[in-house]
């Protein structure tokens, strides 16, 4: 068997095999496995599920690579003969790729020390996809038992063409932050609204208030995304219920506008319930937050050379809305991060176009991640994934 036939196996195991966040026991398996035969010193169970991959390899810096393991709960509808064989969950963001890819970069990386000198540690994160999964190996001391790096590297794939790669320097990924919002009204009788206070008429006002943030209180060039989720109100239709509830998603690239945003939905809901006479202050709860992930334009800068020194096109596709706790290695360690995209679509999708506006409309038209339809090309994704992040690596480790 050759090495890509050995990596697409492992692969195509961990694409039928799925693990949800914080359950990835069998996944952290293999990887230990792979990296103790590569010859990495080895901790398991850093931050709950994930795994660390320590290599000293003479003197320089310490180097951190990230991977992340998760699957999502999603009943997976690609039609591939490889498919989940777990009910109701599926690799729908392509995890298994940067899992797969890591493990090939750390082989070889461990088979050449020729090419390179420092420290190279390979984190495999659980809970990516709940946004704690990187905090919580920090918190677990990884930083305190295998040294602080340098520099964070990192790869997601994305239905950008299989053999490009795509790096933006600034803000790449969103900021996220979710509220579940509770609205107090007084309960009654449906043919009684007035001893009443209705919590649906004070949930509905505050749904199209929320839609005034976005339009009216950011810059026409800030980017900013207000989503009303989830709505829950009531029983049955003769009675008025005593609350309503709702979940807000909002995305900000700057940390500027997100809080002019958090301000303002704070404000307009609290607002609402003053103008409908509610009997006490709505609850907001701020149930999830991660920064922004922001990529260093230096660092960026210097990495791009490695990255087009594997064959691949390397394209500035522009900050993504989604959101990533890869950034948070980095804030720890106080150094820069490098993250970019890795091509995963079957780059025949994209044969005669020729604008950037039909590629981008190409783009839009794929299933993207998160999508049960989400289904990376095996060749060359997996092969490019690793060779970027082995000549990443390289860079930031190089043999004096
Ligand atoms: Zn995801
Ligand atoms: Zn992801």
């Amino acid at each position: 068997m050759t090495l890509a036939e050995q990596w697409t196996d492992i692969y195509l195991d961990l694409h039928r095999h799925p693990e949800l966040s914080f359950e990835e026991h069998r996944t952290a398996g293999i990887v230990a496995e792979s990296l103790q035969a590569a010859g990495f010193e080895v901790e398991t169970g850093v931050g709950r599920t994930g795994v660390v991959g320590v290599l000293t390899n003479g003197e320089g810096p310490t180097v951190l690579v990230r991977a992340d393991m998760d699957a999502l709960p999603v009943t997976e509808a690609t039609g591939l003969d490889y498919s989940s064989t777990v009910e109701g969950v599926a690799h729908a963001c392509g995890h298994d790729v940067h899992v797969t890819c890591l493990l090939a970069a750390a082989t070889e990386l461990a088979a050449t020390p020729e090419t390179w000198s420092g420290t190279l540690v390979v984190v495999f994160q659980p809970a990516e996809e709940l946004g704690t999964g990187a905090q919580a190996m920090i918190d677990d001391g990884l930083y305190e038992r295998h040294g602080t790096p340098v520099v964070v590297l990192g790869q997601h794939v994305a239905p950008i063409p299989a053999g490009t790669l795509g790096l933006h320097a600034g803000p790449a990924f969103a900021a996220l932050d979710s509220l579940a919002i509770t609205l107090h009204g007084v309960g009654g009788h449906g043919s009684s609204p007035h001893t009443t206070v209705d919590p649906v008429v004070m949930a509905a006002s505050t749904v199209i208030g929320l839609q005034t943030v976005v339009a009216r209180t950011v810059a026409p060039s800030d980017f900013a995304v207000v989503t009303v989720g989830r709505l829950d109100a009531g029983t049955k239709v003769n009675i008025i219920p005593p609350s309503a509830r709702m979940e807000v998603s909002i995305r900000t690239y700057q940390e500027s506008v997100r809080t002019r945003v958090l301000e303002a939905v704070e404000r307009i809901v609290k607002g609402q319930a003053v103008a409908a006479g509610a009997p006490r202050d709505p609850e907001i709860e701020h149930f999830e937050s991660m920064g922004a992930l922001v990529n260093d334009p230096a660092a960026c800068a210097a990495t791009r050379p490695a990255l087009e020194s594997v064959g691949a096109l390397v394209i500035d596709p522009g900050p993504v809305p989604g959101s990533e706790d890869v950034g948070v290695f980095a804030s720890a360690a106080g150094c820069p991060c490098v993250y970019w995209l890795l091509g995963g679509a079957d780059p025949a999708h994209f044969d005669g176009l020729t604008s950037v506006s039909e590629f981008a409309a190409k783009v839009a038209s794929l299933p993207s991640n998160h999508s049960p339809e989400f289904a990376p090309v095996i060749d060359p994704t997996l092969s490019i994934g690793t060779a970027a992040l082995v000549a990443a690596a390289r860079h930031w480790l190089p043999k004096s």
